[in-house]
């Protein structure tokens, strides 16, 4: 496995994917992007050669740091043969309160995108 930050937090320091994915797929690796600082309306990792990709929600969804929650990307065959298991056997579900807290941060997720708020 290799995992790495596209841009890393706190030094700024950015990773081309494309080389790191070519070089960690030829050895048989897989490769997980933490692509917290450079989001998929910058950058989709996944179509970029990433199999995994994770983003902490509590920055860009929830925007108050009142909840730890995050996002993971990944191909269907890691989803049901690696993902999904995990979560069965380890509890890790969203609380309903955390839900909601996401939703209300939610609210205001276009403000400062622009005129069309458009962030697809
Ligand atoms: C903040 C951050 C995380 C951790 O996110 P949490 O949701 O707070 O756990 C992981 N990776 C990077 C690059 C971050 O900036």
């Amino acid at each position: 496995m290799v995992f790495f930050e596209t841009i890393s937090n706190p030094t700024l320091e950015m990773i081309v994917p494309a080389s790191v994915v070519s070089l960690a797929h030829y050895v048989g690796a897989i490769v997980i992007i933490d692509n917290v600082f450079l989001p998929s309306v910058f950058s989709n990792a996944l179509k970029l050669g990433a199999d995994m990709v994770f983003y902490s929600a509590i920055k860009h969804i929830d925007g108050e740091g009142r909840l730890l929650n995050g996002f993971v990307l990944e191909t269907e065959e890691l989803i049901t043969k690696t993902l999904e298991p995990f979560l069965k056997h380890t509890g890790g579900l969203m609380s309903r309160l955390n839900a909601w807290l996401m939703l209300k941060g939610m609210e205001t997720i276009d403000m400062g995108l622009g005129p069309s708020g458009n962030c697809h």
